[in-house]
């Protein structure tokens, strides 16, 4: 029979990555902590297999569970000397999900599990503690009907404010055994009423509800959003942790923290956390007391009164830096830790990796090369590339003026301006409308996700750096200012108030996640230093990597930025782009409207100009570095005015009637423009426009030959599917250049290429490349062509596509490795079979994915290229993939 159980220090024989996939993060840890002699509760671990078992069998569990499970426990009460369910002496269990990677917050937890009205009498006595005995019963009925019975929180949370009104409180706190009693019935009753049954008090059915409810909220609405945006395969499946309670809320000994073994917003070298004392470890996450720093160096940075656990407990907390040491030492990595004191007892509750900015990840990595505990090889695998852009973007220009209005903590770095929205669904609709918010809350919970994920910032009220808010914003790599206590949000009037001041929904401000500080109005930005560590890193993946990394660029403001960030050479120069400049655009029409061959020759002679200069300006940038020029690609029509008031402009311009203007419109429109007369096929039909374009390209070369400026240009030509295709335009490109050599005696060096953006062009590469010096891949059209899905309206549907699991990801973001991916492969192959030394590269957007980057590795381009601002992301993905194809 399938083992679907293990005892957290009975674990199978697998190699790490094996365990976490069993066992999930969380369970590995757990069991990798005990091996090395740390002080774990007891517990065990349902396996990731046994999950995704009980959805085949229909969301029931898989035969032999039940067995494990009891027998797992006899060993836990064993250890323990406590006995599940017994009215004197009860073992207590919390039972918590546990994923391959850690989606904080996203699935469900149950703490304090088998207490009843029996056992609650058991745990009083024991503890000689009768408060905190009621206390964790009643926060466990509230947990486990919330979460396993389906009863709404707020029907405790009224009963319990209720109470206080009248007893005249205000603190839970201040509620002792006999009212947690009453409440404690009343609650019942509330259950009862809800959902017709009793509160269960047989402990294996509170266990078995509990463990079938961490399954189900693996697929639960956040789940499956967080998934998505993390791209975590669903067939994963979560682990179930069953491990028994230790409390960090018996009293003034007692206390429960998280922390990271060094800073993980800034990357610093210091032990890093918070803790709160006589709390329960979920009072700290969510947000509901602003929690106290552990180390006095911490406290008093933050000039805070409230003491660090380094004062108050000072012999534990030596033993947690002790632990914290070793656990990095183990784990060579920046540890994310949850621990509980019990009556002075430490007890390790978790340990992992811990999210962090990027800018921490950089330094992180950097460090541990130094203090050798890691390769190079290492550090630069630890980085995600995609990170990499919070780092790029803008922050706060230091000049700039700032009319601070409340201060918070610098939860997740990065500055951002925008409407103030106080709902997550209206950030979301905002985002849908092209504008930008800063989603304000009192405290954000796993329903916001969708909304933090459209706004450009997050702000909360409460919560510290390891709130909620403050762990998603990091893992999205946008600002967030958490724990803005002076800031008092009023949704229902949709307004915040500050001392007297009063921001209302749709105001703009800025908040410096990198600060805390939050400001009215927008405040100037300036670009990222990049410089430090950021440029050791770099210079580390640019010496492993074997694909160069070039840009797609055209204008002279782009191709600066790419060089600055450290592009090889231009991959995709679009020059229709250049068409489109205000100065130049009445000559293209022009061109389009004419119907001779003369007259369109005349308009193009106008237009030579202007290319040329485009030309020797990026030439001039690049110096010596190629750069591929593709000729004109999209359907002439795409340059012809749309409205009324534009086509009469033009007709008065060029002196024609408006009639002609729309006639030509008429016959230029295509019902499939993406298949029609557009790319190669207008050269065929309309050789002069190449012929002009060569002219303008070989001109500003010899220009800069003149000025000792290296130049180094590939003419590309798009959308080629024959062999035949690309002779005849070869030939047009050496012939221009022949005359133009000639006539002005200098002999001209370039290349002819073409792009690969057809399923024909892929499976005749043979063919096409005896005609060709290079190709470059263009995966866009690829991949609208081989899934026969277009570009432009793919948005509408692959939502659904990704949701019903056909696709994982979208595949015009990263490349579909089984059918567009085959085409390359293929192409590569057939081309280098002919010609060894062909170049070959891809210029559509998945150059500058780092999945599709790997895949290219794999197929054995010589470059990939990519928008300015993904030239760091794909030197780091490069080396990455380079480095991973020795290991495999
Ligand atoms: C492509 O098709 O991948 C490409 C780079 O060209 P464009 O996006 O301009 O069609
Ligand atoms: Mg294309």
């Amino acid at each position: 029979m399938a083992t679907w159980v293990y005892n957290f220090s009975k674990t199978p024989k697998k190699d790490k990555a094996g365990l976490k996939n069993l066992l999930g993060g969380k369970g590995a840890n757990l069991s990798e902590m005990i091996k090395i002699g740390l002080p774990v509760p007891p517990g065990f671990t349902i396996t990731t297999e046994a999950c995704n078992e009980f959805y085949k069998r229909n969301r029931k569990n898989p035969i032999g569970l039940d067995k494990q499970v009891k027998s797992a426990i006899k060993e836990v009460e064993k250890k323990i000397g406590k006995k599940f369910g017994d009215k004197k002496n009860p073992l207590l269990v919390s039972v918590r999900s546990g994923a391959r990677v850690s989606m904080p917050g996203m699935m469900d937890t149950v703490l304090n599990l088998g207490l009843n009205d029996e056992t609650v009498l058991g745990l009083a006595a024991k503890t000689k503690n009768e408060t905190f005995a009621y206390d964790s019963y009643r926060r466990f009925i509230q947990m486990y009907s919330n979460v396993v019975l389906g009863v709404d929180h707020h029907n405790f949370e009224d009963l319990i404010e209720n109470y206080k009104l009248t007893k005249g409180v205000t603190l839970d706190t201040d509620l002792d055994a006999e009212d947690w009693k009453k409440l404690i019935k009343d609650f019942r009753d509330v259950i009862k009423r809800e959902i017709k049954k009793d509160f269960p008090q047989d402990v294996y059915q509170q266990l078995w509800g509990a463990v079938g409810a961490v399954f189900q909220s693996w697929r639960n609405q956040r789940a499956k959003t967080y998934r998505k945006l993390n791209n975590i395969p669903e067939e994963w499946g979560t682990a179930v942790n069953v491990q028994s309670m230790v409390f960090g809320n018996m009293g003034d000994d007692c206390a429960t923290g998280v922390a990271f073994t060094r800073n993980p917003s800034t990357g610093e070298k210091s032990f890093y956390g918070e803790y709160l004392i006589n709390a329960q470890g979920e009072d700290v996450v969510a947000g509901i007391r602003t929690p106290q720093n552990i180390t006095k160096k911490a406290r008093l940075e933050a000039k805070s009164d409230a003491l660090s656990m380094e004062e108050t407990m000072p012999k534990v907390y030596g033993q947690l830096v002790q632990i914290y040491k070793k656990l990095e030492k183990h784990y060579k990595d920046m540890q994310d830790i949850e621990f509980t004191v019990e009556n002075k007892k430490l007890w390790m509750l978790q340990t992992r990796s811990g999210k962090r900015t990027a800018k921490a990840a950089i330094k992180i990595a950097v460090d541990m090369v130094k203090e050798n505990l890691i390769k190079k090889d290492e550090a630069l695998l630890r980085i995600d590339p995609k990170m990499l852009d919070t780092l790029l973007h803008p922050t706060l220009d230091p000049k700039a003026e700032k009319d601070i209005i409340a201060k918070g903590l610098p939860a997740s770095p990065g500055a951002a301006s925008g409407k103030i929205t106080f709902s997550a669904d209206d950030a979301e609709t905002l985002k849908s409308q092209n504008q930008k918010t800063i989603l304000v809350r009192l405290e954000t919970s796993p329903e916001d996700i969708h909304g933090m994920n459209a706004a450009e910032g997050i702000l909360t009220c409460r919560g510290g750096m390891t709130s909620h808010a403050a762990v998603v914003a990091r893992g999205m790599g946008k600002p967030c200012v958490s724990g803005s206590g002076t800031i008092q949000i009023d949704y229902q009037s949709k307004e915040f108030k500050v001392g007297n001041r009063v921001f209302k929904e749709g105001e703009i401000i800025t908040i410096d996640g990198s600060s805390g500080e939050v400001m009215s109005g927008e405040v100037k930005t300036i670009k990222p230093d990049i410089s430090g560590d950021f440029s050791k890193i770099m210079s580390w993946a640019d010496k492993t990597r074997k694909m160069q990394v070039r840009t797609n660029a055209e204008t002279p403001l782009d191709t600066k930025v790419a060089r600055e960030f450290g592009a090889e050479g231009i991959g995709l120069c679009r020059t229709e782009h250049m068409f489109f400049d205000e100065e130049r655009i009445l000559y293209v029409r022009q061109m389009i409207l004419s119907k001779s061959k003369e007259d369109r020759s005349e308009a193009l002679g106008k237009i030579l100009p202007f290319q040329k200069k485009d030309f020797y300006e990026i030439f001039s940038i690049m110096k010596g570095l190629p750069v591929t020029i593709r000729l004109l690609d999209p359907p002439l029509h795409e340059f012809l005015p749309k409205s009324e008031k534009e086509i009469s402009s033009l007709a008065s311009s060029l002196g024609i009637s408006e009639k002609e203007i729309k006639d030509r419109i008429s016959d230029l429109h295509e019902e499939n423009p993406m298949l029609g007369h557009r790319g190669c096929r207008l050269a065929i039909s309309y050789p002069e426009i190449y012929e002009m374009q060569c002219e303008a390209i070989f001109e500003a070369v010899l220009q800069c030959k003149k000025e000792k400026i290296k130049v180094l240009p590939e003419i590309m030509i798009p959308l080629v599917a024959t062999g035949q295709e690309l002779e005849i335009l070869k030939e047009l490109v050496d012939s221009k250049a022949k005359e133009m050599s000639k006539k002005y005696n200098q002999k001209l060096d370039y290349m002819v290429g073409t792009m690969i953006e057809l399923p024909r062009a892929a499976l005749n590469a043979h063919d096409i490349s005896k005609h060709a010096d290079f190709f470059s891949f263009g995966t866009n059209d690829l991949t609208q062509t081989t899934l026969g899905i277009s570009r432009d309206d793919a948005g509408k549907f692959l939502d659904d596509y990704v949701d019903n699991n056909i696709f994982k990801i979208d595949p015009f973001v990263s490349i579909d490795v089984n059918g567009v991916g085959q085409l390359v492969e293929l192409a590569c192959k057939n081309a280098k079979r002919n010609k060894s030394k062909i170049k070959l590269g891809i210029c559509g957007e998945h150059g500058g994915d780092p999945d599709s980057i790997m895949f290219c590795q794999k197929a054995g381009l010589n470059y990939v290229s990519c928008s300015p601002y993904r030239v760091p992301i794909a030197r780091l993905s490069a080396a990455q993939a380079k480095i991973l194809s020795k290991r495999n």
